[in-house]
């Protein structure tokens, strides 16, 4: 199975920490150029360091940006720099989110426009900006990772469950609009994987836990009896990544050890 992204230049947004930073390292050791992008620079830089110090592939580099995705300056100005570092971007993974949940009379306007300039039209504006060189080179790939919720609202997950549906309407469109020019777009539904967000969960719980007893014991909870490692999300992204993944696209993957009551 041919899973080498040689000569592969691919974006990973939230690259610094959890799933996207493991999607970055599967990537980067499978031989692609990545760039990784982030708010925060400390994170971003520990990333990149860390990256660089795996075993790799001649050809194989990693760069990390300081981007907020959520501001369409920056996203413009980060996207004309990647290109002038690594070329034309072949492979989008658009992950960067943050968990938002609450009583929906509780939710106001802002925190409903904060979550889709995060969740929906960060994905929307990078990939129209990466979408013409994938058409003119008649390759492409799109990953965008979503929530569990996408398929399965419930109460008190909106806003996520909302931008999260939208974001696989539009992975579906995309699909359509790419297929004939060989550009693949999946969508990875997310479960509970262990990452930051899961480690600011259980500070967030009142501590009375260890983070390790938090883990097992939300992860007993699930059908697998246990949490996703990032790492078991990046395997999947690696071949959608690649041309093991060449006849899969328009498809919302449950990631999720079964959780979802959907298939
Ligand atoms: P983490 O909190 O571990 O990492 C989030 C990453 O996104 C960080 O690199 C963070 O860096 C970056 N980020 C956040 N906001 C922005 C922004 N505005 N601009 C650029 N980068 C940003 O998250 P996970 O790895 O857990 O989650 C990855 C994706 O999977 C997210 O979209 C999340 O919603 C989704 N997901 C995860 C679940 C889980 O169980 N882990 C469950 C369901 C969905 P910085 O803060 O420095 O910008």
């Amino acid at each position: 199975m041919n899973v080498s992204l040689n000569g592969r230049t691919a974006v990973v947004t939230g690259g610094s920490l959890g799933i996207g930073r493991a999607i970055a390292a599967a990537f980067y050791q499978a031989g692609a150029k990545v760039a990784l992008l982030a708010r925060r620079p400390e994170p971003l830089a520990e990333a990149r360091a860390t990256l660089a110090a795996l075993a790799a592939p001649a050809g194989a580099q990693v760069a990390a940006w300081t981007c907020d995705v959520t501001r369409p300056d920056e996203i413009i100005a980060t996207h004309a720099d990647i290109v002038a570092t690594f070329g034309p971007v072949d492979i989008l993974v658009n992950n960067a989110g943050q968990s938002a949940g609450g009583a929906f009379e509780t939710i106001t306007d802002e925190a409903w426009q904060a979550d889709l300039d995060l969740k929906l039209f960060a994905a929307i504006r990078l990939t129209r900006l990466v979408w013409p060189g994938m058409q003119a080179q008649a390759w492409g790939r799109v990953i965008n990772l979503l929530n569990v919720y996408a398929k399965t609202p419930d109460a008190r997950t909106a806003p996520t469950s909302v931008s999260r549906a939208a974001g696989m309407a539009l992975t579906k469109v995309l699909a359509n609009e790419g297929a004939p020019r060989n550009i693949l777009v999946n969508a990875l539904l997310i479960g509970l994987i262990k990452s930051d967000q899961i480690r600011r969960q259980h500070a967030a719980s009142g501590g009375e836990r260890s983070l390790d007893d938090f883990i097992a014991a939300t992860g007993a909870r699930l059908p697998m009896g246990r949490m996703g490692e990032a790492e078991e999300v990046a395997n999947l992204a690696l071949f959608l990544a690649s041309e093991a993944g060449s006849y899969v696209t328009g498809c919302a993957i449950n990631m999720d050890g079964g959780l979802s009551r959907v298939v």
